[in-house]
Formats: structure tokens, C-alpha cells, sequence
């Protein structure tokens, strides 16, 4: 088969690399229709570290890619849930399918977890074909109503966002500040209009984002000392909820002067080791602090209705569309942000 394999930091090329077999009894093989880019996969093409992971480090072969839909072409015996020809989409990862955590829908917690395309132990998604382990548990048939460019997103980012917002506590009436626009933070911002903030601060250096954002509702800021005083002024001490949705250092670090005393701050964003939090601050501040990965399809039942009643959209977001073929230019412009870029959907075959 075809698929986007990563041979080092930079060079993603469009390659040969051997079908996937179906190796668990419980996985399938899914026929890859549509995949997308994530910001986090840029970690990787820098040659960064995604957990213990140092892609920097000269690392074998694997397809790269959690983010993508497709029809199911082979069941395993214990994959229970599917049957060749449905049209499915995949959570972004999965876990081991058999502790506690696996088999109680926790698989975001299981200490096997991982997410598709980080290594050639889970290949990814950006390919013409891969095995999914777990099915029944990171699979879900595409539901009626939901487009393919929504499918994608429920693969990972509207999951990750509405993971981000409740994390975050906000409540009715209360003030957030969500910083850094990418597609998360786009999503982020309807989720907490959807919740019923009373404002919304949007935060992101790129002007294009700040446009969708403040298309969306939220009151606009570039980052930097200035917005940091707006939001104190225009909130007489600070927002009551951040949603961090970036991991860089200078956002990670505007977040705990932007929050009230008592408030609270979520982070999502994927950290570099030279991210941390300056305990003195969130000590005397009294800021609750929550962090992680979304456990993906535990939240798919809450958002599905949402996009299927055209409350949440997502819409506007993939700002380009191309073909796998091209995966090699499209990393290279995503992570140049050449051209407004916000998302990259890509076609397969
Ligand atoms: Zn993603
Ligand atoms: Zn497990």
C-alpha cells in the first residue's frame, strides 16, 4: 500500500510500506477514505518528544496519522461491533483492550495507551490501509447527519475541545479565556458559547484564527502583555476558566496572570520538556489545575447530538483539502502555516 511514513524530522514522504495484517482478534482492518494533520503531529516533525518518544533520535519506520474515517474490510473473530462495508470513524488512539481501564471504556487511561501513528507499534492513519485493535471500543459508525469533515474532527480535536472546556469547570455566566486558535481552540470557543459563557477571550498570534474566532463570538486578542491587561480589566481581576489549547511555553506561561483568584486553568496542548507551571503562583492563587489526553469516545455521546441538531458546527475549519499523495508538501505548509492554513484534509487514492 501507499501511506505518509515518517523517515526522520522533516521527511514525511508518500511511500510503499507493507499492508497491515490483522495480528488481535479483536481489531479490524479499515480501507482509509479521508485523514487529517494534527498540530500535535508536529511535534513529531520536528523531531521532538511526544511522551517518552524522541523522534529526534533516529526512530524505525511507521505510518503517521490519528486522525482519519474509512470503510472496515476485515473483522476479527472477537471484533464484535462491525462488519465489512461500514463507514466508520477511529478515535485518535487506543489502549491494550484488556485492564480495567479498557474494558470499563477508560482506555485514555490504560497504561498501554497510545495514539495512532507515533510508532510502527500502532501505525497511523494517514495510509491506504490500517489495523485498528480494540474496535469496538475506538471505532464508531459515521451517524446520520454528521459530514465527513465532522467525522474527522470527532476523531480528535472536537473530542479533545470538549474534554478541554469541561475540564476547565466553566459554568454559565462565567468568564473564559481560551488560548491559542487552532482547530481545538476554534472548537473550544462554540463549546463555551454553547455552555453559556458570558464571555469569551480568544487568544492566538495568527490573524486569520482571530477573524474565525471572533466570527464565532469571542472577544479578540493578540497574545502578550496587553491582552493579559484587557482581560484583567474587562473581567475586574481575571477569567473565571482558561482553556489552554496551544502547549507552547509563552502561552502555557501567559495563562496563570490572565485567571482569578480561585479560578481554574485546563490544559490540552501537547508540552516540550521546557514547559512548566510556577507552583508559587498557583499555590497563592488558589487555581485549580486539570490536565491530559481526551478519552475519546467517552464523549462522543455527548457531541454527536450537538453536531447532528447543527449546534456545534465546526465549520470553516478545513481550510485545505488535498490529496495523501501530496502529504509530504502538506506538512510542510502546515507547519509553515503558509496560506492561512488552519487544517489540512486530505483525500486517499
Ligand atoms: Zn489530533
Ligand atoms: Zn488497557
Amino acid at each position: 500500500m501507499k501511506a505518509l511514513v515518517f523517515n526522520g524530522p522533516r521527511d514525511i514522504r508518500y511511500e510503499s510500506y507493507d499492508d497491515p495484517k490483522l495480528e488481535v482478534a479483536n481489531g479490524v482492518i479499515l480501507k482509509v477514505e479521508k485523514c487529517s494533520i494534527c498540530g500535535s503531529d508536529l511535534h513529531m516533525y520536528h523531531g521532538d518528544n511526544i511522551g517518552s518518544a524522541d523522534y529526534g533520535a533516529g526512530v524505525e519506520k511507521f505510518c503517521v496519522g490519528h486522525e482519519f474515517i474509512g470503510e472496515v474490510v476485515e473483522v476479527g473473530a472477537n471484533a464484535h461491533g462491525f462488519k465489512t462495508g461500514d463507514k466508520v470513524l477511529a478515535a485518535g488512539g487506543t489502549g491494550c483492550g484488556q485492564c480495567d481501564a479498557c474494558k470499563t471504556g477508560r482506555a485514555a487511561s490504560c497504561r498501554h495507551s497510545t495514539a495512532f501513528g507515533l510508532s510502527a507499534g500502532l501505525n497511523g492513519g494517514q495510509a491506504e490501509l490500517v489495523q485498528i485493535p480494540n474496535a469496538d471500543q475506538c471505532l464508531m459508525k459515521i451517524p446520520e447527519g454528521v459530514s465527513d469533515e465532522q467525522a474527522i474532527l470527532l476523531t480528535d480535536g472536537m473530542a479533545t475541545a470538549a474534554f478541554g472546556i469541561g475540564n476547565s469547570g466553566l459554568v454559565a455566566g462565567q468568564t473564559i479565556a481560551i488560548v491559542g486558535l487552532g482547530p481545538i481552540g476554534l472548537i473550544g470557543v462554540e463549546l463555551a458559547l454553547l455552555k453559556g459563557a458570558s464571555q469569551v477571550f480568544a487568544i492566538d498570534p495568527v490573524p486569520e484564527r482571530r477573524v474565525h474566532a471572533a466570527a464565532l463570538g469571542a472577544t479578540v486578542l493578540a497574545p502578550g502583555k496587553e491582552a493579559i491587561g484587557t482581560v484583567l480589566e474587562a473581567t475586574g481581576g481575571g477569567v473565571d476558566c482558561v482553556f489552554e489549547a496551544s502547549g507552547a511555553k509563552a502561552a502555557v506561561d501567559s495563562v496563570i496572570p490572565m485567571v482569578r483568584r480561585g479560578g481554574t486553568i485546563s490544559f490540552i496542548g501537547l508540552p516540550q520538556h521546557d514547559v512548566t507551571l510556577p507552583m508559587m503562583m498557583l499555590i497563592y492563587k488558589n487555581i485549580t489545575v486539570r490536565a491530559g489526553i481526551a478519552p475519546v469516545p467517552q464523549l462522543w455521546s455527548a457531541l454527536v447530538p450537538l453536531v447532528q441538531a447543527g449546534r456545534l458546527k465546526a465549520e470553516g475549519l478545513f481550510s485545505h483539502h488535498m490529496s495523501m499523495s501530496d502529504g509530504a508538501e502538506a506538512y510542510r505548509m502546515f507547519d509553515a502555516r503558509e496560506d492561512g492554513v488552519v487544517k489540512i484534509l486530505m483525500e486517499v487514492g
